[in-house]
C-alpha cells in the first residue's frame, strides 16, 4: 500500500484501477543507416503512417458512439494531415538523400514543418503546427512500437492518472467509466478542476509521481475530500474509505432533499444562488441541487478539440439547449474565455512566454471581431426565447468595455436589419477578474447591468499566485485581507450605480465563506452545482445582521490565517452541521 498526498480538486471518493496516461514525447533517436537498409526504413515509415491511420480511424468510431459527432474535428484534421503526400515524400527524401533511419528523418521533417509554421503571420494558421506535431508523434511512435496516449475508453471503474490532464481532455473522456482522476500538477482553481467539480468526479490534484507506469492497473482510492490518493489498499483502509464514501453520499443525499427550499436567509433576506456550467446536460444537475438559474455558463468548451470555430447557428442551437436545460430561470452567458489553461486546438500555450498574462478572454475575441460577432449574435438570438445577460470576461478597462459594447451594437444592428427577434435590453454584465478592474469598479458600474467577480482569477492576478500551480496553493487565500476588500470595492461599487453585485468563482460555492460575502452584501452567488445544496443550508441558518457583523469583523486582521482562524471560530453552533 501507498499513500501520496495533494489537493482536494473536486470532493467524492472514488474506487477503481488506476489507468496511467503517459503523455511524454516519443523517445527515438537519429542515427545513419547503410545504402542497403534505405528501402526497409521506407518500408517502416509507411507501415508506421498506416498503422496510425488505422488508429485514428478506430478512434473516430469510438467517439461518434460514446462522444457524439461534435468532437469529432480535430480527428478529421488529424487524419488529413496524415494523408498528405507530402509529408511521407519529404521524409523518404531525407531517408534517401541523408542515410537517416525512419524516425530522424520523420522528426527533421517535422522541424522544417516546425520552421515554416512559426514564420506564418496569421497566429491562427502558425499554431496549426500542434495537430502536425501530434500526428508526428503518433507516427514516431508507432515506429517505435509505443502506443499513443488516449485519454482511456475502458470498462470498469477507471480512475485516470496523468501528469496533467487538460480540459479537452476531460470533455474527451468516456464519463460512464471513467470516475475520478489524478494529476501531478494543477491547483483547486484550474479548469481541470472546475470541471472535474462539475462532473461531479473525485480527484486529486498535484501528486508527485502518480504518473508512473509502474502503477498501471493497480487498485487505488481517491479521495477528493482530504486530497489523498492511495495505491494497493490494504483490507481495513479499503473498508475504512468504503464507509466514508458512504457517509459522504449520505450527507449529499439528506442535503439534496432540503435543495428546493427558499434561498434565504434566517430572518427572509434573499439571495441568488445560482449554478456555473459547461455543457447543457449540467443544466439539469444546477436545478436538481437547487439553483436558481446559470449564473456562469462557459461557452469555451463548445470551442474546444475541434479545428474549426463553431458557426453562429451550431453556437445558436447550443446556447438554445442550455437555456431550455436551465428554464425558466434566467441564464448568464459568459462570451469566449480562452487561452491561459483553457486553451483551443491550434492554440499554442507554449508560444506566450506568459498564457494566463497573455492573448485569453475578451482580448482574444476582441482580436477576431467576426468570430466574436458570430458568438455575439447567437447570445443575442436566445435572448428572445427565455430570460439572458451576456457578460464579457477579463475586462481590464474602460476601453476594452467599449469595444465589446461596441460590437454587441453592431451585432444587434444587423439581427434588426434580418428582422431576427431579440431582447434590445438584454442585460450587459462585465467579470471583475483583474484589479485594474476593481480599481475602475466606480466607472465600469456606469456602463453595464451587473458585476460577476470572477474570484479564480482576481486572486490570481492580485496576489501574483498561479492558479494551476500546486507549489503555490498554499498561499492562493481567498481570504487575504486584500482580496476581502477588493471584494468590499467591487460591492460598493455596485450598490452606488444600483447594479448587481454577483460572484461566480469557485469562492461562492465554500459554505465558509458564506457568511462573509452575504455580510458583504453581494446580491448573487454562483457556484457548481454540487455545491449549492450546503451553501444554501448556511444562509438559511444564519441571520442577515449576523453575516454582516461576521463580514465587518473580518477587516480587524491583517493576515488570511487570521481571518479564517477567525471566520471557524465565528461560524460554530448554528451552521457547524453542515461542514460534517
Ligand atoms: C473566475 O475567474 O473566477 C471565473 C469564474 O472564471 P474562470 O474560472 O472560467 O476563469
Ligand atoms: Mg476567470
Amino acid at each position: 500500500m501507498r499513500t501520496f498526498t495533494g489537493i482536494a480538486a473536486s470532493p467524492g471518493i472514488a474506487v477503481g484501477r488506476l489507468c496511467v496516461i503517459d503523455r511524454r514525447r516519443a523517445a527515438i533517436s537519429e542515427y545513419t543507416v547503410a545504402p542497403e537498409a534505405v528501402s526497409s526504413e521506407i518500408s517502416r515509415l509507411h507501415a508506421a503512417v498506416a498503422v496510425t491511420r488505422h488508429d485514428l480511424e478506430s478512434l473516430k468510431t469510438r467517439l461518434v458512439t460514446s462522444a457524439g459527432e461534435d468532437h469529432l474535428f480535430f480527428i478529421e484534421t488529424h487524419l488529413l494531415i496524415l494523408a498528405d503526400e507530402r509529408l511521407v515524400s519529404e521524409t523518404i527524401a531525407i531517408i534517401e538523400t541523408g542515410l537517416i533511419n525512419a524516425e530522424g528523418a520523420l522528426r527533421r521533417t517535422l522541424h522544417r514543418y516546425q520552421e515554416i509554421f512559426s514564420s506564418m503571420d496569421d497566429p491562427y494558421l502558425r499554431e496549426r503546427i500542434s495537430d502536425v506535431e501530434t500526428v508526428i508523434e503518433r507516427v514516431l511512435r508507432s515506429m517505435i512500437g509505443e502506443a499513443h496516449a488516449e485519454m482511456p475508453q475502458h470498462q470498469g471503474q477507471t480512475i485516470v492518472a496523468a501528469h496533467d490532464i487538460t480540459p479537452a481532455d476531460i470533455l474527451q473522456l468516456d464519463r460512464t467509466n471513467v470516475i475520478g482522476f489524478v494529476t501531478e500538477i494543477g491547483g483547486r482553481t484550474s479548469h481541470t478542476s472546475i470541471l472535474a467539480r462539475a462532473f461531479e468526479m473525485p480527484a486529486v490534484a498535484g501528486v508527485e509521481g502518480i504518473a508512473d507506469p509502474l502503477f498501471d492497473g493497480l487498485p487505488v482510492i481517491v479521495d477528493g475530500i482530504n486530497g489523498c490518493v492511495i495505491i494497493n489498499p490494504d483490507s481495513q483502509t479499503f473498508q475504512d474509505c468504503l464507509s466514508r464514501k458512504q457517509h459522504y453520499e449520505y450527507i449529499e443525499f439528506e442535503l439534496l432533499k432540503n435543495a428546493g427550499l427558499p434561498a434565504e436567509t434566517a430572518d427572509g433576506h434573499p439571495m441568488l444562488l445560482k449554478g456555473n456550467v459547461e455543457l447543457p446536460e449540467e443544466g439539469a444537475s444546477v436545478l436538481r441541487h437547487g439553483g436558481s438559474g446559470a449564473g456562469l455558463y462557459r461557452t469555451e468548451m463548445l470551442f474546444m478539440n475541434r479545428s474549426s470555430m463553431p458557426d453562429e447557428e451550431e453556437q445558436y442551437q447550443i446556447y438554445l439547449a442550455m437555456q431550455q436545460a436551465v428554464a425558466p430561470h434566467p441564464l448568464t452567458v459568459r462570451t469566449l474565455d480562452a487561452g491561459g489553461d483553457k486553451l483551443l486546438e491550434g492554440m499554442q500555450g507554449d508560444s506566450e512566454q506568459n498564457p494566463a498574462l497573455g492573448v485569453r478572454a475578451v482580448r482574444l475575441s476582441l482580436s477576431m471581431p467576426d468570430e466574436f460577432k458570430k458568438q455575439l449574435r447567437a447570445i443575442l438570438r436566445i435572448s428572445a426565447s427565455g430570460p439572458v445577460s451576456i457578460m464579457f470576461p477579463m475586462i481590464s478597462g474602460m476601453e476594452e468595455l467599449a469595444q465589446a459594447k461596441n460590437l454587441l451594437e453592431q451585432a444587434k444592428s444587423e439581427l434588426t436589419a434580418e428582422n431576427i427577434r431579440f431582447d434590445a435590453d438584454m442585460r450587459i454584465g462585465v467579470m471583475i477578474e483583474i484589479p485594474s478592474a476593481v480599481i475602475l469598479g466606480d466607472l465600469l458600474s456606469r456602463e453595464v447591468d451587473f458585476f460577476s467577480v470572477g474570484t479564480n482569477d482576481l486572486i490570481q492576478y492580485s496576489l501574483a499566485i498561479d492558479r494551476s500551480n500546486e507549489h503555490l496553493s498554499h498561499m492562493y487565500q481567498p481570504l487575504h485581507p486584500a482580496v476581502l476588500r477588493s471584494l468590499r470595492q467591487i460591492v460598493r461599487d455596485a450598490h452606488a450605480a444600483g447594479i448587481d453585485a454577483c460572484l461566480c468563482g469557485e469562492m461562492a460555492g465554500d459554505p465558509l465563506y458564506l457568511p462573509v460575502l452575504l455580510g458583504l452584501g453581494f446580491d448573487e452567488l454562483s457556484m457548481n452545482a454540487a455545491s449549492l445544496p450546503r451553501v444554501k443550508q448556511i444562509l438559511r441558518r444564519i441571520t442577515h445582521e449576523r453575516a454582516v457583523r461576521i463580514a465587518e469583523g473580518c477587516f480587524a486582521f491583517k493576515t488570511a490565517a487570521e481571518v479564517d482562524m477567525y471566520l471557524k471560530r465565528e461560524i460554530t453552533l448554528d451552521v457547524a452541521e453542515s461542514f460534517d
